[in-house]
């Protein structure tokens, strides 16, 4: 099976439709994602580059067009059936670690698998494994108050990938970290990725690390031109 990972079709997305103040960010987007193919996304902070993620990621819904994931169209799921698919197969990172603070680095990982049901000692297996990828394996047992800003990242990639999810969508994923950091973060980032196979789609402002991943788009006026 070929096909990709991910396709979008026409999308189309504009805020406070019909009303005074509507603003349309996304014009007609359309994107195919290969399996272990990583897509640099490129775009002026307000082009719209997280309301695409959000809908390519199934956070949120398109006005128009279609959002087909693995071979499965997700355009007409319900509520619950688009959250389920959104679980199974996508990860998320964010600028910002958004990790649970109350919660060591190791358990911040093992909890999405458990809430997917995988049992705990499998699920300790895995993150340990994912920790140590990422090369932070001594920091398991640390909250996320006792680690660096990249240390804090690194665990959230793990976490992003607990689940093994088909697609990788991150938001600028080393924008928050100083420039030294921020390269050994996205060394970090794109082992992972690599290593696991994954498909992954990654927004930054950095054209030196855009030009790292295997094609580059740019979000401009509504639309995706490759660059
Ligand atoms: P980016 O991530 O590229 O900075 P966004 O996708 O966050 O861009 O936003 C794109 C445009 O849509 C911006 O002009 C923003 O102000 C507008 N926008 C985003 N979310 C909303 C919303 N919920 N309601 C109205 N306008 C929004």
């Amino acid at each position: 099976m070929n096909e990709p990972v991910l396709s979008l079709n026409g999308i189309e997305k504009s805020y406070n439709r019909g009303a005074p103040g509507e603003v349309t960010v996304l014009r007609s987007i359309d994107l195919e994602v290969q399996r272990g193919e990583v897509v640099a996304l490129v775009a002026p902070s307000g082009a719209g580059k997280s309301t695409l993620l959000h809908i390519a990621g199934l956070l949120d819904v398109a006005d128009r067009g279609q959002v087909v994931m693995a071979g499965q169209d997700m355009t007409d799921l319900s509520d619950n059936r688009r959250t389920a698919a959104r679980r199974a197969d996508v990860g998320f990172v964010y600028q910002f670690h958004h990790l649970l603070p109350e919660f060591t680095a190791l358990e911040n990982i093992v909890l999405p698998q458990l809430a997917n049901g995988t049992p705990r000692a499998a699920a300790q297996d895995r993150a340990h494994s994912l920790l140590a990828r990422v090369g932070i394996a001594p920091r398991a047992g640390h909250r996320p108050a006792a680690l660096s800003g990249g240390e804090q990242q690194r665990v959230a990639f793990c976490r992003a990938l607990a689940n093994a999810p088909k697609l990788l969508l991150a938001d600028e994923p080393t924008g928050n970290l100083d420039p030294g950091s921020s390269d050994q973060v996205f060394d970090a980032l794109m082992e992972l990725v690599r290593g696991t196979g994954m498909s992954a789609v990654i927004a930054t402002h950095n054209m030196a690390l855009a030009a790292r991943m295997d094609r580059q788009v740019r979000l401009e006026a509504g639309q995706l031109l490759g660059v």
